[in-house]
C-alpha cells in the first residue's frame, strides 16, 4: 500500500489577511502533527511537493477573462468590474501572491488526480485543496479557483467513473454545477441546510439534470446534528449509492467545518464521528484522492486532517496530542492548542441526535434519488 501526502511548505507564505477566517496555516499544522505522530515514518508513505498548475490547466474550470482579472489584481492592477467576479469582498479579498497561491492549490489537486489515475498510489491527500465554491467566472466563499473540478475533470478524461463525496459544512455548489448533467460523476454533498448557511443551496430536490438526473445528491442537515445523523445518512444513502454506482475512484472534500465548535458553521459532528466516517471511506478500498476544504477552528482542522491521513495509512489513533511546537507561523501562533486528540471546542448549540428529523431527511432524499438508480426508496 502506498499513500502520498501532497504538501508544499511554501504555501504558508500566502495570507488572506490577518482577520480572515481562512487560515492556510492549517496545512502547516497538519503536516507538523502528522510528522510528530510518526505518520510519515513508514517508507510506503510519502510527503511529496508538487508543481504549480499552469494558466492553461485552470481554463478547464474558468473563463479566460476571469483568470486575467485574477492574475491582474494579484499584480496590483485593478480593472473595473471586480465585484462581477466576486473579488475584493470580505469573503474573497485581494492579497499579495493570490495568483500564485491559486496555481499552487490547483497544482496540488491535479498532481493528486494524476497519481491516482496512473495507479502510482492508491491514496493521495492534498490538505491544501478543496476550494469547492469557486465558479467559472467568479470567486466565492473564500475560493478563487476550483481545484476540485480540475482534478475530477482529469480523472474523467482518463476514463474514470468518479464518486465525489463532499462532507464540508457548506454545500459544494461550484463542483455540483459543473457536473450537474453528467452521469459519470456521482456527486454527493452532506452539508448544513442552505436555509441556515452559505451558499444557500444544495436542497433535497436538486438531483441533477438531463442525463445527470439522480447523479447529484444533496443531504442538508440541520444545525447541531451530530455523529448519529451522519451514520444514518451513511447507511441509508451513501452505502447503497456507491454500491450501485460502482466508481473507479473516490474524491472526497474533507471540510473540517462540519465539526462541532466551528466558528462559521453549526453542525455537531465530533472528532470520533469524523474518524468513523474516514474509516468507512478507507474501507471501500478504492483509489482515493482527498482534499481539504473549510475548517475555521485550527485545532479541529489539524486533527481532522491528521485523522484523514491516518485513515489512509491504517493508523490506530492515540488519545494524547504532542505538545505544541515552539514556533508556529502566522495566526497559528495564537491558537488554542487542543487538550487532547478528541475533545471538541465548546459548541453554541450543543449536539443533538434528533433521529426523527434525520429519518425524514433520509426518506425524502431516497424518494428523489433512488428511483433513478433502480433502487427502492
Ligand atoms: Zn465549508
Amino acid at each position: 500500500m502506498h499513500a502520498i501526502f501532497l504538501y508544499n511548505p511554501g504555501v504558508v507564505q500566502y495570507d488572506y489577511g490577518i482577520s480572515h477566517p481562512f487560515r492556510i496555516e492549517r496545512v502547516w499544522l497538519t503536516e507538523h502533527l502528522c510528522r510528530r505522530l510518526g505518520l510519515f515514518d513508514d517508507p510506503a508513505d510519502e510527503v511529496r511537493s508538487y508543481e504549480a498548475a499552469t494558466r492553461d490547466e485552470l481554463l478547464v474550470a474558468h473563463d479566460s477573462t476571469y483568470l486575467d482579472v485574477l492574475a491582474g489584481v494579484s499584480e496590483g492592477v485593478y480593472p473595473p468590474g471586480l465585484a462581477l467576479h466576486g473579488l475584493s469582498t470580505g469573503d474573497n479579498p485581494i492579497f499579495s501572491g493570490m495568483w500564485d497561491y491559486s496555481l499552487d492549490t490547483v497544482g496540488g489537486s491535479l498532481t493528486g488526480a494524476r497519481i491516482i489515475a496512473s495507479g502510482e498510489a492508491q491514496q493521495v491527500f492534498h490538505p491544501g485543496g478543496g476550494l469547492h465554491h469557486a465558479q467559472r467566472q467568479r470567486a466565492a466563499g473564500f475560493c478563487y479557483v476550483n481545484d476540485v473540478v480540475i482534478a475530477i475533470d482529469h480523472l474523467l478524461a482518463q476514463g474514470k467513473r468518479v464518486f465525489y463525496l463532499d462532507i464540508d459544512a457548506h454545500h459544494g455548489d461550484g463542483v455540483e454545477r459543473v457536473f450537474y448533467e453528467t452521469p459519470r460523476v456521482l456527486n454527493l454533498s452532506i452539508h448544513q441546510d442552505g436555509r441556515t448557511i452559505f451558499p444557500g443551496s444544495g436542497f433535497i430536490n436538486d438531483i441533477g439534470q438531463g442525463e445527470g438526473t439522480g447523479f447529484s445528491v444533496n443531504v442538508p442537515l440541520l444545525p447541531s446534528m451530530s455523529d448519529e445523523s451522519y451514520f444514518a445518512v451513511w447507511d441509508a444513502i451513501v452505502t447503497p449509492l456507491i454500491e450501485v454506482f460502482r466508481p473507479d475512484v473516490i474524491v472526497t472534500e474533507l471540510g473540517a467545518d462540519a465539526l462541532q465548535g466551528d466558528p462559521l458553521a453549526s453542525l455537531g459532528l465530533r472528532l470520533r464521528g469524523w474518524w468513523e466516517l474516514l474509516r468507512r471511506m478507507a474501507a471501500w478500498q478504492l483509489p482515493w484522492l482527498a482534499v481539504g476544504g473549510g475548517g475555521y477552528d485550527l485545532g479541529n482542522a489539524m486533527r481532522a486532517w491528521t485523522l484523514a491521513w491516518g485513515a489512509m495509512i491504517a493508523w490506530d489513533p492515540v488519545d494524547r496530542l504532542p505538545q505544541p511546537p515552539a514556533e508556529m507561523p502566522g495566526a497559528a501562533a495564537g491558537m488554542a492548542w487542543p487538550a487532547d486528540f478528541w475533545s471538541a471546542p465548546l459548541a453554541v448549540g450543543g449536539a443533538r441526535a434528533d433521529g426523527e428529523v434525520t429519518a425524514a431527511i433520509i426518506r425524502q432524499v431516497r424518494q428523489h434519488v433512488f428511483p433513478h438508480h433502480g433502487l427502492t426508496p
